[in-house]
């Protein structure tokens, strides 16, 4: 589960997020949506840990910049974070090592790297992936570590029409163990069939925070809010 309270942000006089507060919880796949600008890379950024924020920050209950929340929290950035000197076997077993994973995490990699059809390229460099591997490579990473919650930012970016169609049937396995799923994207119909909650975004505030649920009871479309909640609305 994750829990955002109260999180704000400015770079230097520049507001950026303002007491921006939503949860995500255990099972559940959220997207964040919003415009350029509107806040969403201030507020991943802050959940993984690398900016200084005013707030709350839970991760299955803990702050999140504590080791025990890091070690059931998985990330993929939006440009893939791998070793240009690292083979792809070895990104895997630093991961392994780094998280202490028990034996099983071999297994586990082993079927993901060749889903996202990596398992013939486990000795090539980092460097000498294609931006689609080294971001296939970047899930795979995220994933071995068996989250409890998993952040995407802009997942789909650079993925070939299988690993996408893989990615999604993921993210509906991660709902199904229990974990919690946050998806940041600026591509409403890639997440079209697995979100089970979005929020939108806009001018450094959350706007609007609806389930799947009612969103159908209202006959609405995600593009039909997208635009009604982030056009037109006045500044922060
Ligand atoms: P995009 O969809 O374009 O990636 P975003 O929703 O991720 O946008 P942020 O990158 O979080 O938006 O930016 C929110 C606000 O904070 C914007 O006004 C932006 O100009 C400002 N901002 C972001 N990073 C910095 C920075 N390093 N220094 C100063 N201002 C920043």
């Amino acid at each position: 589960m994750l829990q955002v309270m109260g999180l704000t942000k400015r770079y230097r006089n520049v507001p950026a997020v303002s007491d921006v507060s939503f949860e995500v919880k255990s099972g559940e796949i959220a997207v964040l949506l919003g415009p350029n600008g509107a806040g969403k890379s201030t507020t991943i950024k802050s959940i993984a840990g690398l900016l200084r924020f005013d707030g709350r920050i839970l991760i299955n209950g803990l702050p999140n910049k504590t080791s025990e929340a890091k070690k059931v929290f998985g990330y993929v950035p939006e440009s893939a974070a791998v070793y240009e000197y690292l083979t792809v076997n070895e990104h895997i077993e630093f991961i392994a090592r780094a998280y202490r994973l028990d034996e099983g995490y071999r297994e586990k990699a082993d079927q993901l790297l060749k889903r996202f059809d990596l398992f013939d390229k486990t000795d090539k460099l980092g460097k000498d992936l294609s931006k689609g591997m080294q971001q296939k490579l970047s899930i795979c990473c995220a994933l071995i570590i068996n989250p409890k919650m998993i952040m995407f930012d802009e997942p789909m970016m650079g993925l070939d029409p299988k690993a996408i169609k893989e990615l999604k049937s993921i993210f509906t396995e991660l709902r199904n163990e229990g974990c919690a799923v946050l998806i940041s994207t600026h591509i409403i119909d890639s997440i079209e069939e697995v979100w089970d909650k979005v929020l939108i975004m806009n001018k450094g505030k959350v706007v609007l925070s609806r389930t799947r649920d009612e969103l159908e009871e209202k006959a609405e479309s995600l593009e039909d809010i997208f635009f009604r909640h982030t056009e037109g609305a006045p500044d922060l």
